[in-house]
Order: structure tokens, then C-alpha cells, then sequence
């Protein structure tokens, strides 16, 4: 006895009590349903008026791929081939994940019907989605605790994220420079369009930016807010874009996208959007950090000092613009230089001192003279602030340089290059504190040319500046370093001695006379000076000490000229 055949009634029970849901539709291109199991309705909402005589079409919805009925055109023979994957809808409009595996009846012949199964995976999917959005956000976060506040790279690492997470072609980060969106960093086949511009006002990420709202642009083709020529040459059709969002303020878009329609989902569009709020975060850190240091660079560079930083190695470390005014050579020529090959060998001896001192953590101020870019050397005042690291110890120091050439100018007489009456002042001030402070000797000398007027008179003013230039050179020639010569006035000039009593200083002023009517002549004969001699006494003040010594001046001049005068204390 065969066994029978069950009804079509068992067969259809059957069918209901499986979990995957079944059509039985008619041949491709008009898969009419003729049936539709228990699972299916519960799935997809729908009651049997409603799907029998229908097509699958009815599940279509805004993310079904339009051409999606395709699977029913060439079904399997057999039900092995590999499912494909839909998102359909349900009655009440929410997205399911199917996968449907197609097959036709009777198998190897034309079909005269098609069997389809499908799996709802939208909770594997979102299972899924949730796990890779954990790894994405760890990896985020990890990303941004060691990417620094380097800009340039923090921006790429958030195109190159973008671009891992979403399984996209490309990813850009795009930020509104004026009235542009600016390609700043690209990712993918994006790589040539760096640095590419768009108006803010005719792009879908100026939308996305001015509006702050994430977009889903499944097609390029039916967007007519999309700038359609730069779609088509970077090759954008389908996309997701996310506003780079900072405490309310927007200062970009997040865009990845593909050369197909409909490649993206709103979950990745979910997870773009978390991760872009991890990494604005730090974007605008970074952001703010560079805005900083070009501030600061802007006002170092226009500062009229020359600043630099010098690590413990006597190395150029930071310069400002002033530097390459003053070497005439570009940072990357000084910078990582050692000072003694930048400044030459007898500029850094005359520093070293200075430069040990900072590096002993002591904050230092001098003057010296440093070469200069158009030849010769220019007088300098300098800083050095010693620069401390984290445990104290001091890794370097800022030096301050200050061109004080023309100070230095203004204390000087033109024609004789000695002090003139400002410089000789200061000196006269500086060299009083120490001699009061100290109770050290000071004595002043007043010179005065004797009988010059015949001489300019009769030879005419141009001789009688040569004398003044030579008498100048020679008092400069014989006094100290420590001295200081200056034009009193005229053909008057004065020497201010410290560490000197009278004696000594009589005896310098000697041998000034000696020097003068031995080497100067003029037409009439030798010139000869007359010279008063005075040691300060305490308290005295510079102007009363000037005073005596004009006296013993006066005096030299009445008992004859061509001597020295002193006047005790
Ligand atoms: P004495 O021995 O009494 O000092 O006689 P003297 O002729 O030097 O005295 P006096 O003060 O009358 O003359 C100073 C002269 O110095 C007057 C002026 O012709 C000259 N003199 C002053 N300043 C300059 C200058 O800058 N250049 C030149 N060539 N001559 C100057
Ligand atoms: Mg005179
Ligand atoms: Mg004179």
C-alpha cells in the first residue's frame, strides 16, 4: 500500500507553523501572489485580501532597492543559492532586514510557480549594528586619547574612521572656510580631491551644515539639492552626511559616500552620527589649539625683538620672523642649529656666560653685539628667561633680543663717535651708584683744546674737525675699557675714570696731554690740550663734581695751557 497524499489543507497548516515566512507567487515578471503562510502576515502586518493577488511590491519602501523584484527573475532551481538580504516594511511602515531565498516550481522545468522564504534578521542585524558601533566607539576613543591636538592628522584620522566604519568608498571631512565648504581631509577615492571647494550655499553638506541636520542621500540623481557636476566628478551617488557639531556651534560636515545608489542605510547614518560627536569633540580642540598658536605666531612674528627658544644643547628650537630679517635665512636654516654656528665664535664667547646662567635657572639681562645679516655687527640688549619642565629642571630658555643700535646711535657724537652728553649721563649715573654703594673712587677729567679758534679760523673748519676727530680717537685709544669718553661741548671733552683716585687719574691725564701735543698737529703747529683733574668726594653731586672740575680747568688754563691741572679732595 503506497502512502497517501496529504490534502492541500495539511500542506498549508503545515506552512503555518514554521517561523520563516512563505509567498507563492506566480512567474516573474508578474509575481502575483497566490499564497502566503501564517508567518508572513504576522510579519509583514498584513491580512490574506490584502496580499493575495498582490505582489511582493507591496513591502517596498524608501531603502528597498527599486529593482529589488529582480530576485524573482532567475530563482534557483534549488533553494541552496545564497539568501539576499532586503529591507522591506511592514504594514505600519518600519524596516525589517530579510532574506529572501527565491526557488522555482517544478524544479528544472519553466516555473510554473515561485517559493519564496524569507528570514526577518533585523534582530541579528541590529545585534550586529550594536556591536560594531561599540567597536567603532572604542576605537574612537582610543583614536582620539593619542591623536594630539595636531589638526592635519586628527582631521585625517576622522576621514579614515569615517571611512572604516561605514564600508564606504570615501569619506570627507569638509569644513565652511568663508563661504565655502573646504575639502580639509579625504579618505578612500576621495584622495584627489583634497582641498576642494564648494559654495556653502549649492552643496547638500551646506545643507547638512547650515541646518545641522544629518542627510541620507540615497540617490544623486533624484536630489535636486545636490551640485550635480561635482557629484558626478568625485563620483558621489549615493551618501551620508553628518554635521560636525560642537556645543551648538557647526563648523563642518562629515560626508562618506559611493559611486552606486542606495549603498547606505540610516543605521550607518546613526552611527556616523555618534561617532562625528566623539570626534568633533576633539576637532575643535584642535581647532582652537591652531587658532592659538597662529594667533601667537602672528604676534611673536610682528613683534620687533628677535625671540627664540634654546634648549639645554645650545640648539635653536622656536625662532620668530624677526630672525630671518636679521640672518636673512629661512627657520628651517636655523632651526635644530647649535648658537655657536649660527652667531660665529666671538659673539657666542661673549655669551656663553649668559646663556650657562639661564640654563642654572637664572633669569638674565645684558648687552652685546650680535653679526647681522648685511655685514658688521649691531649692538643688542638681551633677555634670556629660563624655561622649566615638568619636574623642575629647565630645558631651555627664551632669549629676547632687542636691536639697540639706534640708542646706542643717539649716545654717541656724530662727528667724533665719543659719548655725547646723554650717553656720558647714564654712565655718569651708573658709575656715581657704584662709587657711593661701594665707597670706590671715581675721578672725571675735563679737556679743553687750547687756542683752537685760530686754528679753525685761519684753516678753515674742516682741518679743525679733523683735529676734534683725531684728539677723540686717541682719548678713546688710551683710556680703560672701563672709561668713558665724551664731547663736553665743543672742542671740550671729559673722561669719566672709576676705580681711579686723583693721583692715578693725574697721571692718566698726563699722559692724554703727552699723547695730544706729541701725535695732533694742525697747519700752525702741535695741538696741546689743558686738562682739569678732579676725585669725587662723598656725596658730592655730579653736577658739583663737573663743576670743581671745570675750576681745575679754568686754572690749567691760566697758568699757561698745555697742562694738567688736579684739584684735591
Ligand atoms: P682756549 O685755549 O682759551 O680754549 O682758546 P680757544 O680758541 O680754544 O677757545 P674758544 O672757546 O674761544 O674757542 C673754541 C673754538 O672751538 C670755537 C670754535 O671755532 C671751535 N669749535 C667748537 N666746536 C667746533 C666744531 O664742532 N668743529 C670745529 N671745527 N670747531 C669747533
Ligand atoms: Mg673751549
Ligand atoms: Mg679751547
Amino acid at each position: 500500500m503506497s502512502p497517501e497524499v496529504p490534502d492541500k489543507g495539511v500542506l498549508e497548516a503545515t506552512l503555518d507553523t514554521i517561523r520563516d515566512a512563505v509567498l507563492i507567487t506566480e512567474p516573474y515578471p508578474d509575481p502575483v501572489i497566490t499564497f502566503a503562510n501564517a508567518a508572513f502576515y504576522g510579519l509583514t502586518g498584513y491580512t490574506p485580501p490584502e496580499v493575495i493577488g498582490k505582489t511582493p511590491a507591496l513591502l517596498q519602501g524608501s531603502n528597498t532597492p527599486p529593482d529589488w523584484l529582480d530576485i524573482f527573475r532567475q530563482p534557483a532551481s534549488s533553494a541552496s543559492d545564497a539568501p539576499v538580504e532586503i529591507t522591506n516594511y511592514h504594514k505600519d511602515g518600519t524596516p525589517r532586514q530579510l532574506e529572501w531565498s527565491v526557488s522555482s516550481w517544478p524544479a528544472g522545468k519553466p516555473a510554473q510557480y515561485l517559493i519564496a522564504v524569507q528570514r526577518d534578521v533585523t534582530g541579528l542585524r541590529d545585534l550586529e549594528r550594536h556591536h560594531l558601533q561599540l567597536q567603532v566607539l572604542a576605537q574612537m576613543q582610543k583614536l582620539v586619547s593619542t591623536a594630539g591636538l595636531d589638526l592635519r592628522v586628527l582631521r585625517q584620522k576622522v576621514a579614515d574612521v569615517a571611512l572604516e566604519a561605514t564600508g564606504a568608498e570615501a569619506a570627507v571631512v569638509e569644513e565652511a572656510i568663508g563661504d565655502d565648504m573646504v575639502y580639509t581631509a579625504v579618505a578612500g577615492t576621495a584622495r584627489p580631491v583634497m582641498g576642494l571647494r564648494l559654495p556653502i550655499d549649492a552643496s547638500l553638506s551646506g545643507i547638512c551644515y547650515r541646518e545641522q541636520v544629518p542627510l541620507l542621500c540615497p540617490d544623486t540623481h533624484q536630489d535636486p539639492r545636490v551640485a550635480r557636476s561635482t557629484a558626478e566628478e568625485i563620483g558621489f551617488r549615493s551618501g551620508l552626511l553628518v554635521p560636525l557639531l560642537h556645543e551648538g556651534h557647526c563648523f563642518g560636515a562629515l560626508k562618506v559616500y559611493s559611486s552606486w545608489p542606495h549603498a547606505f542605510r540610516q543605521d550607518q547614518l546613526e552611527l556616523l552620527e555618534m561617532a562625528s560627536q566623539v570626534l568633533t569633540a576633539s576637532l575643535h580642540d584642535a581647532r582652537q589649539f591652531k587658532r592659538e598658536q597662529e594667533r601667537r605666531t602672528l604676534l611673536v612674528d610682528s613683534l620687533p625683538l628677535l625671540i627664540s627658544f634654546i634648549d639645554d644643547d645650545y640648539r635653536y628650537r622656536e625662532i620668530n620672523a624677526a630672525y630671518t630679517r636679521w640672518f636673512g635665512l629661512e627657520p628651517d636654516r636655523l632651526l635644530g642649529q647649535k648658537v655657536v654656528d649660527v652667531l660665529g665664535q666671538e659673539a657666542f664667547d661673549n655669551i656663553r656666560g649668559y646663556m650657562s646662567a639661564a640654563l642654572a635657572g637664572d633669569q638674565v639681562r645684558f648687552e652685546t653685539t650680535v653679526p647681522y645679516a648685511l655685514g658688521g655687527t649691531r649692538p643688542v640688549e638681551a633677555e634670556y628667561i629660563p624655561v622649566r619642565d615638568g619636574e623642575g629642571h629647565v630645558s631651555g630658555f627664551y632669549a629676547l633680543v632687542r636691536d639697540i643700535s639706534e640708542r646706542k646711535s643717539a649716545e654717541r657724537d656724530y662727528l667724533t663717535r665719543a659719548y655725547n652728553r646723554r650717553g656720558f649721563d647714564q654712565h655718569m649715573e651708573t658709575a656715581f651708584a657704584t662709587a657711593s654703594r661701594y665707597g670706590r673712587p671715581l675721578s672725571l677729567l675735563f679737556l679743553d683744546i687750547d687756542n683752537f679758534k685760530p686754528v679753525n679760523d685761519q684753516c678753515g673748519h674742516a682741518v679743525g674737525d679733523r683735529i676734534l676727530q683725531k684728539v677723540a680717537s686717541l682719548l678713546m685709544g688710551l683710556a680703560r675699557e672701563s672709561d668713558t669718553v665724551c664731547r663736553w661741548g665743543g672742542e671740550e671733552f671729559a673722561v669719566l675714570v672709576p676705580e681711579t683716585g686723583l693721583a692715578e687719574a693725574t697721571e692718566l691725564g698726563e699722559r692724554l696731554r703727552k699723547a695730544i701735543a706729541t701725535d695732533v698737529k694742525s697747519p700752525l703747529g702741535p695741538i696741546t690740550v689743558s686738562i682739569g683733574v678732579v676725585e669725587r668726594r662723598p656725596r658730592e653731586s655730579r653736577k658739583q663734581l663737573a663743576h670743581r672740575a671745570d675750576k681745575a680747568l679754568y686754572r690749567a688754563k691760566e697758568l699757561g695751557r698745555d697742562r694738567v691741572e688736579a684739584s684735591g679732595s
